[in-house]
């Protein structure tokens, strides 16, 4: 039996605070889509160098479950984001546009314990932990910040290096080691 197929199927509003409270654990499959500016995602708007009209982030969300072998259905999200942000070139150390489409598929899971026992090299996939109260704009915000770039910069042959510039290699290795997305995320979680 596909179970999709009896399941109610509820369309997300595109309110951002709405999005903070979706209940995942209910029996029923969620779309939705809309549009977060650099101010709904107060964490991104730290990052940002300057906001311009029209930055932020288009999303789409679609859940659905699927069958697996020897246990409930499980349940699977996937995440579209499209969207523009303004952060330092760091060739430069001026504003610069930085466009990021990403798309992500998450497998939602019933406890903390079931999230960090999940292997860690499955790349298809991110476990998260369901609830009736699941934040979903602080994961949309969490992705958005998982995919800025460790050192933006503008295209090639835009713009001159400045004399304080980070230039050759070795500092960059010593950059991107020091701002690691995924200790950013944690350290972040735990305040
Ligand atoms: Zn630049």
């Amino acid at each position: 039996m596909n179970r999709n197929q009896v399941l109610p199927q509820v369309q997300l509003s595109s309110e951002p605070s709405a999005l903070k409270r979706i209940d995942f654990c209910a029996p029923q499959s969620y779309q939705g889509a809309g549009f977060l500016s650099i101010s709904d995602l107060p964490r991104v708007a730290e990052e940002a160098s300057s906001v311009v009209a029209g930055d932020g982030f288009d999303w789409e969300v679609m859940t659905h479950f699927e069958d697996s072998p020897g246990s409930e259905p499980q349940q699977i999200m996937n995440l579209g984001l499209k969207g523009r942000i303004h952060l330092i070139c760091q060739r430069c150390l001026q504003d610069c546009a930085v466009d990021l489409e990403e798309n992500r598929r998450f497998v939602l899971v019933a406890t903390e314990e079931e999230a960090d026992a999940y292997p860690l090299e499955d790349e298809e996939q991110e476990p998260l932990v369901a609830s009736q109260q699941f934040n979903l704009l602080e994961t949309i915000e969490d992705e958005v910040l998982l995919s800025l770039p460790l050192i933006p910069k503008h295209p090639e042959g835009f713009c001159e290096p400045h004399a304080t510039a980070f230039g050759d290699e070795e500092s960059e290795g010593e950059l991107e080691e020091r701002e690691n997305p995924f200790n950013i995320l944690k350290n972040m979680k735990k305040n």
